[in-house]
């Protein structure tokens, strides 16, 4: 019945996973069918293979979320910006 649900009125997905900015991990509420956005921003079945992408995605996002947490050095106060203004 569930799956007569999703193929007469479209699956309802909700975010279940933030895999990058881009990049979600879905579940249908009614048939519990999980996707993913692809390469091409569209969605796909969650097979094992983009599980797996998804998880070296997840990596790298997590490693650049972290590298942006370095103190910047603020460039307002060098003689260059004081020129560009
Ligand atoms: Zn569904």
């Amino acid at each position: 019945m569930k799956q007569l649900y999703c193929s007469l009125f479209g699956h309802d997905y909700t975010v279940t996973k933030n895999v990058t900015y881009h990049v979600k991990e879905y579940t249908c509420k009614h048939c519990k069918e999980q996707v993913t956005t692809n390469g091409n921003g569209k969605l796909t079945l969650l097979t094992p293979k983009y599980k797996e992408i998804n998880t070296v995605l997840e990596r790298i996002h997590n490693n650049r979320l972290k590298k942006k947490n370095i103190p910047v050095i603020d460039l307002s106060e060098s003689p260059l910006f004081r020129i560009a203004k």
